[in-house]
Protein backbone atom coordinates (compact mmCIF):
# COMPACT_ATOMS: atom_id res chain seq x y z
CA UNK A 1 0.00 0.00 0.00
CA UNK A 2 1.28 3.19 -0.95
CA UNK A 3 1.23 6.80 0.42
CA UNK A 4 -0.32 9.36 -1.99
CA UNK A 5 -0.94 13.05 -1.56
CA UNK A 6 -2.99 14.38 -3.97
CA UNK A 7 -2.76 18.69 -4.19
CA UNK A 8 -6.13 19.71 -5.09
CA UNK A 9 -8.14 17.21 -4.60
CA UNK A 10 -11.49 18.19 -3.51
CA UNK A 11 -11.59 19.14 -7.37
CA UNK A 12 -13.19 17.82 -10.58
CA UNK A 13 -10.26 16.21 -11.88
CA UNK A 14 -8.93 15.51 -8.30
CA UNK A 15 -12.28 13.73 -6.90
CA UNK A 16 -11.91 11.31 -9.33
CA UNK A 17 -8.11 10.46 -9.00
CA UNK A 18 -8.55 10.14 -5.12
CA UNK A 19 -11.39 7.70 -5.71
CA UNK A 20 -9.50 6.08 -8.16
CA UNK A 21 -6.63 5.64 -6.05
CA UNK A 22 -8.40 4.26 -2.97
CA UNK A 23 -9.87 1.37 -5.23
CA UNK A 24 -6.50 0.64 -6.14
CA UNK A 25 -5.66 -0.14 -2.60
CA UNK A 26 -3.46 2.94 -1.43
CA UNK A 27 -3.91 5.35 1.22
CA UNK A 28 -5.37 8.95 -0.12
CA UNK A 29 -4.22 11.93 1.79
CA UNK A 30 -6.23 15.02 -0.15
CA UNK A 31 -5.29 18.45 0.28
CA UNK A 32 -7.23 22.06 -0.97
CA UNK A 33 -7.89 25.26 0.21
CA UNK A 34 -11.58 24.80 -1.87
CA UNK A 35 -10.90 27.92 -3.53
CA UNK A 36 -12.95 26.32 -6.49
CA UNK A 37 -13.19 22.53 -5.13
CA UNK A 38 -15.85 21.17 -2.53
CA UNK A 39 -16.30 18.94 0.27
CA UNK A 40 -19.19 17.39 -1.47
CA UNK A 41 -17.08 15.82 -4.15
CA UNK A 42 -15.25 13.90 -2.10
CA UNK A 43 -17.78 13.74 1.32
CA UNK A 44 -18.05 9.80 -0.47
CA UNK A 45 -15.09 8.98 0.65
CA UNK A 46 -14.57 10.01 4.27
CA UNK A 47 -16.20 6.55 5.53
CA UNK A 48 -12.75 5.18 4.31
CA UNK A 49 -10.06 5.15 6.86
CA UNK A 50 -7.67 5.13 4.12
CA UNK A 51 -8.98 8.48 2.90
CA UNK A 52 -7.96 11.70 4.63
CA UNK A 53 -8.81 15.56 3.89
CA UNK A 54 -6.48 18.60 4.72
CA UNK A 55 -7.29 21.94 4.46
CA UNK A 56 -4.65 23.45 3.29
CA UNK A 57 -3.18 25.95 0.69
CA UNK A 58 -0.04 24.87 -1.22
CA UNK A 59 1.60 28.04 -1.80
CA UNK A 60 2.36 27.86 1.81
CA UNK A 61 5.10 24.87 3.10
CA UNK A 62 3.79 21.50 4.76
CA UNK A 63 5.22 18.73 5.85
CA UNK A 64 4.19 15.17 5.80
CA UNK A 65 5.56 11.80 4.72
CA UNK A 66 4.20 9.85 1.37
CA UNK A 67 5.61 7.92 -0.98
CA UNK A 68 4.28 9.82 -4.53
CA UNK A 69 2.15 13.66 -4.75
CA UNK A 70 0.16 14.27 -7.65
CA UNK A 71 -0.07 18.19 -7.76
CA UNK A 72 -3.28 19.02 -9.15
CA UNK A 73 -3.83 22.11 -6.95
CA UNK A 74 -4.71 25.24 -9.97
CA UNK A 75 -7.58 26.63 -10.46
CA UNK A 76 -8.22 25.59 -14.36
CA UNK A 77 -11.53 27.05 -15.69
CA UNK A 78 -10.30 30.82 -17.42
CA UNK A 79 -13.23 32.96 -15.28
CA UNK A 80 -11.66 31.04 -11.83
CA UNK A 81 -8.03 31.17 -12.80
CA UNK A 82 -8.53 35.06 -13.64
CA UNK A 83 -10.55 36.03 -11.14
CA UNK A 84 -6.88 36.58 -8.95
CA UNK A 85 -4.42 36.04 -11.57
CA UNK A 86 -1.73 36.84 -9.02
CA UNK A 87 -2.66 34.17 -6.50
CA UNK A 88 -2.88 31.40 -9.68
CA UNK A 89 1.11 32.34 -10.78
CA UNK A 90 1.47 32.15 -6.77
CA UNK A 91 -0.38 28.73 -6.53
CA UNK A 92 1.53 27.29 -10.03
CA UNK A 93 4.74 28.47 -8.85
CA UNK A 94 4.79 28.68 -4.72
CA UNK A 95 3.06 25.57 -5.04
CA UNK A 96 5.38 23.87 -7.44
CA UNK A 97 8.17 24.85 -5.40
CA UNK A 98 6.85 23.66 -2.04
CA UNK A 99 5.44 20.12 -3.26
CA UNK A 100 9.17 19.57 -4.80
CA UNK A 101 10.83 20.94 -1.70
CA UNK A 102 8.94 18.31 0.06
CA UNK A 103 9.19 15.99 -2.34
CA UNK A 104 13.42 15.97 -2.19
CA UNK A 105 13.09 16.12 1.58
CA UNK A 106 11.05 12.81 2.16
CA UNK A 107 12.24 10.94 -1.35
CA UNK A 108 8.72 10.58 -3.31
CA UNK A 109 7.77 10.98 -6.89
CA UNK A 110 5.99 14.02 -8.22
CA UNK A 111 3.35 14.48 -11.15
CA UNK A 112 2.52 17.61 -12.36
CA UNK A 113 -1.05 17.98 -13.83
CA UNK A 114 0.37 20.60 -16.58
CA UNK A 115 -1.54 21.91 -19.55
CA UNK A 116 -2.14 22.15 -23.05
CA UNK A 117 -2.33 26.08 -22.83
CA UNK A 118 2.04 25.62 -22.52
CA UNK A 119 1.45 25.67 -26.07
CA UNK A 120 -0.82 28.88 -26.09
CA UNK A 121 -2.50 29.87 -29.31
CA UNK A 122 -0.57 26.74 -31.56
CA UNK A 123 1.29 27.61 -35.11
CA UNK A 124 1.90 23.79 -34.68
CA UNK A 125 -1.17 21.41 -35.15
CA UNK A 126 -1.75 18.96 -33.52
CA UNK A 127 0.84 19.59 -30.62
CA UNK A 128 3.37 17.34 -29.92
CA UNK A 129 5.49 17.77 -27.40
CA UNK A 130 8.85 19.19 -28.68
CA UNK A 131 6.46 21.97 -30.21
CA UNK A 132 7.63 25.26 -27.48
CA UNK A 133 3.97 26.89 -28.11
CA UNK A 134 3.07 30.54 -28.54
CA UNK A 135 2.48 31.83 -25.08
CA UNK A 136 1.36 36.21 -24.54
CA UNK A 137 3.13 36.47 -21.68
CA UNK A 138 0.94 39.48 -20.53
CA UNK A 139 -1.89 38.33 -21.88
CA UNK A 140 -4.83 37.77 -19.84
CA UNK A 141 -4.50 33.80 -19.66
CA UNK A 142 -0.93 34.64 -19.41
CA UNK A 143 -1.16 34.06 -15.21
CA UNK A 144 -2.20 30.43 -15.76
CA UNK A 145 0.00 29.52 -18.92
CA UNK A 146 3.14 31.27 -17.64
CA UNK A 147 2.54 29.67 -14.34
CA UNK A 148 1.91 26.10 -15.53
CA UNK A 149 5.62 26.85 -17.77
CA UNK A 150 7.46 28.06 -14.94
CA UNK A 151 6.42 25.23 -12.72
CA UNK A 152 7.68 22.39 -16.08
CA UNK A 153 11.14 24.33 -15.46
CA UNK A 154 10.64 23.93 -11.81
CA UNK A 155 10.04 20.13 -12.27
CA UNK A 156 12.60 19.28 -14.88
CA UNK A 157 15.57 21.32 -12.88
CA UNK A 158 14.49 19.93 -9.63
CA UNK A 159 15.29 16.35 -11.56
CA UNK A 160 18.05 17.39 -13.25
CA UNK A 161 20.13 19.61 -10.34
CA UNK A 162 18.05 17.43 -6.96
CA UNK A 163 17.00 14.29 -9.01
CA UNK A 164 13.72 14.57 -7.79
CA UNK A 165 11.91 11.63 -9.79
CA UNK A 166 9.13 14.02 -11.40
CA UNK A 167 6.72 13.36 -14.55
CA UNK A 168 4.66 15.88 -15.94
CA UNK A 169 1.73 15.09 -17.77
CA UNK A 170 0.01 18.06 -20.17
CA UNK A 171 -3.96 17.77 -20.12
CA UNK A 172 -5.97 18.58 -22.79
CA UNK A 173 -9.72 19.61 -22.09
CA UNK A 174 -11.22 17.23 -19.69
CA UNK A 175 -15.09 17.07 -18.96
CA UNK A 176 -16.85 14.94 -17.00
CA UNK A 177 -19.08 14.71 -13.72
CA UNK A 178 -18.43 16.74 -10.82
CA UNK A 179 -17.52 19.56 -12.99
CA UNK A 180 -19.51 22.48 -11.30
CA UNK A 181 -22.38 23.35 -13.03
CA UNK A 182 -20.89 27.08 -12.80
CA UNK A 183 -17.62 26.41 -13.57
CA UNK A 184 -17.42 28.50 -16.51
CA UNK A 185 -15.99 26.03 -19.10
CA UNK A 186 -17.75 25.44 -22.23
CA UNK A 187 -18.89 22.08 -22.05
CA UNK A 188 -20.47 22.97 -18.27
CA UNK A 189 -21.56 25.82 -19.76
CA UNK A 190 -23.29 24.61 -22.80
CA UNK A 191 -24.75 22.07 -21.07
CA UNK A 192 -26.54 24.09 -18.58
CA UNK A 193 -28.02 26.19 -21.05
CA UNK A 194 -29.07 23.47 -23.10
CA UNK A 195 -30.65 21.49 -20.00
CA UNK A 196 -32.22 25.14 -18.89
CA UNK A 197 -33.73 26.20 -22.56
CA UNK A 198 -31.10 29.40 -21.97
CA UNK A 199 -29.41 30.77 -24.97
CA UNK A 200 -26.22 28.45 -25.82
CA UNK A 201 -23.35 31.34 -25.85
CA UNK A 202 -20.44 30.64 -28.13
CA UNK A 203 -17.70 32.93 -27.73
CA UNK A 204 -17.08 34.47 -31.02
CA UNK A 205 -17.78 32.55 -34.95
CA UNK A 206 -16.99 29.26 -33.04
CA UNK A 207 -14.89 27.40 -35.67
CA UNK A 208 -12.54 27.45 -32.55
CA UNK A 209 -11.61 24.11 -32.00
CA UNK A 210 -10.79 21.66 -28.66
CA UNK A 211 -10.13 18.17 -28.26
CA UNK A 212 -12.22 16.85 -25.23
CA UNK A 213 -10.95 14.11 -23.11
CA UNK A 214 -13.76 12.14 -20.84
CA UNK A 215 -12.00 12.55 -16.89
CA UNK A 216 -11.86 8.79 -16.77
CA UNK A 217 -9.49 8.89 -19.52
CA UNK A 218 -7.62 11.18 -17.92
CA UNK A 219 -7.30 9.47 -14.41
CA UNK A 220 -6.04 6.27 -16.79
CA UNK A 221 -3.18 8.22 -18.01
CA UNK A 222 -2.17 10.06 -15.42
CA UNK A 223 -1.81 6.81 -13.02
CA UNK A 224 -0.01 5.21 -16.03
CA UNK A 225 2.01 7.67 -16.12
CA UNK A 226 2.88 8.00 -12.55
CA UNK A 227 4.09 4.51 -12.75
CA UNK A 228 6.50 4.69 -15.88
CA UNK A 229 10.39 3.68 -15.21
CA UNK A 230 12.09 6.41 -13.31
CA UNK A 231 14.03 8.14 -16.01
CA UNK A 232 10.86 9.37 -18.17
CA UNK A 233 9.57 12.36 -17.24
CA UNK A 234 7.65 13.66 -19.95
CA UNK A 235 5.86 16.31 -20.47
CA UNK A 236 3.66 14.13 -22.29
CA UNK A 237 0.49 15.03 -23.83
CA UNK A 238 -2.53 13.28 -22.26
CA UNK A 239 -5.56 14.09 -24.34
CA UNK A 240 -8.49 12.99 -26.77
CA UNK A 241 -7.10 13.75 -30.23
CA UNK A 242 -10.56 14.22 -31.29
CA UNK A 243 -11.49 17.80 -32.52
CA UNK A 244 -14.18 19.75 -32.54
CA UNK A 245 -15.07 23.38 -33.09
CA UNK A 246 -17.57 25.26 -30.39
CA UNK A 247 -20.85 25.33 -33.12
CA UNK A 248 -20.29 21.76 -33.81
CA UNK A 249 -20.15 20.90 -29.50
CA UNK A 250 -23.07 23.32 -29.34
CA UNK A 251 -24.97 21.01 -31.39
CA UNK A 252 -23.90 17.86 -30.23
CA UNK A 253 -25.60 19.08 -26.90
CA UNK A 254 -28.73 20.35 -28.33
CA UNK A 255 -28.78 17.13 -30.20
CA UNK A 256 -28.11 15.11 -26.73
CA UNK A 257 -30.42 17.06 -24.69
CA UNK A 258 -33.07 17.54 -27.25
CA UNK A 259 -32.64 21.07 -26.32
CA UNK A 260 -34.85 23.95 -27.89
CA UNK A 261 -32.11 26.38 -26.89
CA UNK A 262 -30.50 29.02 -29.77
CA UNK A 263 -27.40 29.33 -30.28
CA UNK A 264 -25.54 33.45 -29.71
CA UNK A 265 -22.79 34.65 -30.27
CA UNK A 266 -20.73 37.14 -27.73
CA UNK A 267 -17.19 38.07 -28.13
CA UNK A 268 -13.99 35.96 -28.36
CA UNK A 269 -11.95 36.79 -25.35
CA UNK A 270 -8.62 37.95 -26.49
CA UNK A 271 -6.03 35.08 -26.69
CA UNK A 272 -8.28 32.89 -26.85
CA UNK A 273 -6.43 29.39 -29.03
CA UNK A 274 -7.74 29.14 -32.22
CA UNK A 275 -7.31 25.44 -32.48
CA UNK A 276 -6.13 23.07 -30.40
CA UNK A 277 -5.25 18.44 -30.81
CA UNK A 278 -2.98 16.84 -28.68
CA UNK A 279 -0.72 14.53 -31.37
CA UNK A 280 -0.39 11.47 -28.50
CA UNK A 281 2.03 9.25 -30.20
CA UNK A 282 4.22 9.64 -27.14
CA UNK A 283 1.55 8.82 -24.98
CA UNK A 284 0.77 5.40 -26.99
CA UNK A 285 4.25 4.57 -27.02
CA UNK A 286 5.16 5.22 -22.83
CA UNK A 287 1.55 4.93 -21.42
CA UNK A 288 1.44 0.92 -21.69
CA UNK A 289 -1.79 0.33 -23.81
CA UNK A 290 -3.41 3.70 -22.93
CA UNK A 291 -5.47 5.56 -25.25
CA UNK A 292 -8.98 7.54 -24.94
CA UNK A 293 -12.06 5.23 -24.88
CA UNK A 294 -14.23 7.36 -24.39
CA UNK A 295 -15.44 9.38 -27.58
CA UNK A 296 -17.37 12.91 -26.83
CA UNK A 297 -21.13 11.37 -27.38
CA UNK A 298 -20.46 8.99 -25.10
CA UNK A 299 -19.13 11.28 -22.18
CA UNK A 300 -21.17 13.97 -23.12
CA UNK A 301 -24.63 11.80 -22.44
CA UNK A 302 -22.52 10.62 -19.01
CA UNK A 303 -21.88 14.48 -18.22
CA UNK A 304 -25.71 15.78 -19.39
CA UNK A 305 -26.74 12.66 -17.28
CA UNK A 306 -24.83 13.93 -14.04
CA UNK A 307 -25.93 18.14 -14.24
CA UNK A 308 -29.06 16.89 -14.52
CA UNK A 309 -29.58 15.39 -11.94
CA UNK A 310 -27.99 18.64 -10.31
CA UNK A 311 -30.85 20.76 -11.10
CA UNK A 312 -32.89 18.05 -9.65
CA UNK A 313 -31.16 18.62 -6.41
CA UNK A 314 -29.76 15.21 -6.41
CA UNK A 315 -26.92 15.07 -4.16
CA UNK A 316 -23.42 14.10 -6.18
CA UNK A 317 -22.97 10.87 -4.86
CA UNK A 318 -26.61 9.82 -5.88
CA UNK A 319 -25.21 10.77 -9.49
CA UNK A 320 -21.43 9.87 -10.07
P1 LIG B 1 -10.68 22.44 -10.45
O1 LIG B 1 -10.73 23.92 -10.38
O2 LIG B 1 -11.96 21.67 -10.34
O3 LIG B 1 -9.69 21.84 -9.35
C1 LIG B 1 -8.59 22.52 -8.85
C2 LIG B 1 -8.52 22.24 -7.36
O4 LIG B 1 -7.36 22.92 -6.81
C3 LIG B 1 -9.73 22.78 -6.59
O5 LIG B 1 -10.19 21.81 -5.69
C4 LIG B 1 -9.18 24.00 -5.86
O6 LIG B 1 -9.89 24.32 -4.69
C5 LIG B 1 -7.75 23.57 -5.62
N1 LIG B 1 -6.84 24.70 -5.39
C6 LIG B 1 -6.74 25.84 -6.13
N2 LIG B 1 -5.79 26.64 -5.61
C7 LIG B 1 -5.27 25.99 -4.53
C8 LIG B 1 -4.28 26.31 -3.57
N3 LIG B 1 -3.61 27.47 -3.63
N4 LIG B 1 -4.02 25.41 -2.59
C9 LIG B 1 -4.70 24.24 -2.51
N5 LIG B 1 -5.66 23.90 -3.39
C10 LIG B 1 -5.95 24.75 -4.38
O7 LIG B 1 -9.94 22.09 -11.82
P2 LIG B 1 -9.65 20.68 -12.51
O8 LIG B 1 -10.26 20.70 -13.85
O9 LIG B 1 -9.97 19.58 -11.58
O10 LIG B 1 -8.07 20.78 -12.73
C11 LIG B 1 -7.15 20.07 -11.92
C12 LIG B 1 -5.73 20.29 -12.42
O11 LIG B 1 -5.59 19.83 -13.77
C13 LIG B 1 -5.31 21.77 -12.42
O12 LIG B 1 -3.96 21.86 -12.04
C14 LIG B 1 -5.46 22.16 -13.87
O13 LIG B 1 -4.59 23.22 -14.22
C15 LIG B 1 -5.10 20.87 -14.58
N6 LIG B 1 -5.72 20.82 -15.91
C16 LIG B 1 -7.04 20.58 -16.04
C17 LIG B 1 -7.61 20.59 -17.31
C18 LIG B 1 -9.08 20.32 -17.51
O14 LIG B 1 -9.55 20.45 -18.64
N7 LIG B 1 -9.84 19.92 -16.51
C19 LIG B 1 -6.83 20.86 -18.43
C20 LIG B 1 -5.47 21.12 -18.24
C21 LIG B 1 -4.93 21.09 -16.97
N1 LIG C 1 -16.45 29.15 -24.95
C1 LIG C 1 -17.64 29.47 -25.55
N2 LIG C 1 -18.72 29.69 -24.75
C2 LIG C 1 -18.67 29.57 -23.40
C3 LIG C 1 -17.45 29.21 -22.79
C4 LIG C 1 -16.34 29.02 -23.60
O1 LIG C 1 -17.75 29.58 -26.78
O2 LIG C 1 -19.72 29.76 -22.74
C5 LIG C 1 -15.29 28.89 -25.83
C6 LIG C 1 -14.01 29.62 -25.41
O3 LIG C 1 -13.97 30.91 -25.98
C7 LIG C 1 -12.96 28.69 -25.99
C8 LIG C 1 -13.59 27.31 -25.90
O4 LIG C 1 -14.98 27.52 -25.73
O5 LIG C 1 -12.73 29.00 -27.34
C9 LIG C 1 -13.07 26.49 -24.71
O6 LIG C 1 -13.19 27.29 -23.56
P1 LIG C 1 -12.86 26.74 -22.09
O7 LIG C 1 -12.96 27.91 -21.17
O8 LIG C 1 -13.72 25.56 -21.80
O9 LIG C 1 -11.37 26.18 -22.19
P2 LIG C 1 -10.00 26.76 -22.78
O10 LIG C 1 -10.25 28.00 -23.57
O11 LIG C 1 -9.16 27.02 -21.58
O12 LIG C 1 -9.51 25.67 -23.65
Amino acid sequence: MKRILVTGGAGFVGSHLCERLLKEGNEVVCMDNYFTGRKSKIVHLMDNPYFELIRHDVTLPYFIEVDEIYNLACPASPVHYQHNPIKTIKTSVLGAINMLGLAKRINAKILQASTSEVYGDPEVHPQPENYWGHVNPIGIRSCYDEGKRCAESLFVNYHQSNNVLVKIIRIFNTYGPRMEPDDGRVVSNFIMQALQGHDITIFGDGLQTRSFQYVSDLVDGMIKMMNTEDDFIGPINIGNPGEFTMLELAENIIDLTGSKSKITHQPLPSDDPMQRKPDISLAKEKLREWQPSVDLRTGLEKTIKYFDGTLQDKSIQELV
